[in-house]
């Protein structure tokens, strides 16, 4: 790329408010640059939108889930100028305590680590998928990607490969074994399709009435039931349709804390609840005698592996189910409309997620 180009960027000043602005992209000894093909819009992105994530310090370019070309060369860049790569949101140092334990956080990188959370003032400036350049940290982590994938499509490989951490990974699902996710956001179905492509016996899926769209997609992509929360009882559709209490249960419900209990409740005794959605800091009552008489094993679970990411790299080549999974595309100008989208504020129905690109 030429020296100190300009990068068109949506830079959210405050909570709600675009700027289309441009930022360049000095020449830098390490680390390099990405020119974006799309990038993703996920629920934490929409959080930080609306002002509700913690400790983001505004302003900042948004967007974690980004899709790029190599623009650079250097020493800290693994590939060719011009190689497709997905970026995983995190950037980390790899070696300290936290990221030998495959935690989200690291020690070396306070206060935020991840792409689309850091303020623009930290130099370059470029971190969100929200823009033509984004800066490509030394500690950056890259997977390569074919050309094959549509650029829309693409970024639901970070979905996905959260999907085969929380599903798969981290309650060690075992071939036969079945599942329950509770929520059929585009995590949701991530989790389903990796469930069932890891060998699941048997995968349910549950949503509330609005997310009869959602619903049916997750019956075309494998599910074994689909379960509308208002309507049914969760745990009675269950005992008619499979006759025993699900092995493991993931909750990726939005901001719902009733499904923490819906979890504990349905999980048989022995079992695995990876809770993956947070509950808006709200305290609820608990008992946790449950766990005990049930002896469950519960897992917060927070962002994708770089195991997730291998697996969804290759899965999102072989796997053309995945490209309805995408269902809105707007390109950067229209950045505050795609973040409304995929809020649910421009409807609901028909929406399974946004991307933006370029
Ligand atoms: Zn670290």
């Amino acid at each position: 790329m030429e020296r100190g180009i300009k990068a068109r960027a949506m830079m959210l000043v405050e909570p709600k408010h675009f700027t289309l602005t441009e930022l360049p992209t000095q020449p830098v000894d390490r680390g390099g640059w990405l020119a974006v093909e799309a990038t993703g819009i996920s629920g934490a992105d929409i959080q930080v939108w609306k002002g509700e994530a913690r400790d983001v310090v505004y302003p900042l370019v948004p967007g974690h889930e980004v899709v790029g070309r190599i623009a650079t060369e250097g020493p800290t860049i693994p590939f060719p100028i011009g190689t497709r790569v997905v970026v995983e949101p995190r950037i980390r140092c790899g070696v300290c305590h936290r990221c030998k334990q495959s935690l989200a956080t690291c020690v070396r990188r306070r206060p935020s680590n991840s792409y689309g959370f850091i303020p623009s003032i930290e130099p370059p400036g470029l971190w969100g998928g929200l823009a033509e350049y984004l800066f490509i940290d030394p500690d950056a982590r890259l997977h390569p990607l074919t050309d094959d994938v549509p650029a829309e499509v693409s970024t639901f490989v970070h979905p996905l490969a959260a999907g085969h951490t929380w599903a798969v990974e981290l309650p060690e699902l075992k071939t036969g074994e079945n599942v329950l996710i509770l929520g059929p956001g585009p995590r949701g179905l991530a989790c389903l399709i990796a469930a069932k492509a890891a060998g699941a016996g048997w995968v349910g899926v549950t949503g509330l009435a609005h997310d009869r769209d959602r619903l049916e997609l997750a019956k075309r992509l494998g599910a074994d039931l689909t379960i509308n929360v208002e309507k049914e009882d969760v745990g009675g559709a269950i005992a008619e349709a499979v006759g025993r209490r699900p092995d493991i249960i993931v909750d990726v419900t939005s901001d719902d804390p009733e499904a923490v209990f819906t979890a504990l409740d349905l999980v048989r005794s022995g079992g695995r609840v990876i809770l993956a959605s947070t509950k808006g800091n709200r305290a609820f009552h608990f008992l946790s005698d449950v766990l005990v008489a049930k002896q469950l094993t519960i897992r917060g679970a927070m962002g994708a592996s770089s195991v997730g990411y291998q697996w969804a790299t290759r899965q999102i080549e072989i796997d053309p189910r995945i490209d309805d999974l995408v269902s809105h595309q707007f390109p950067l100008s229209e950045a505050s409309r795609a973040l409304q989208a995929a809020a649910g504020l421009l409807g609901r129905e028909e929406l399974i997620s946004v991307a933006v690109t370029f």
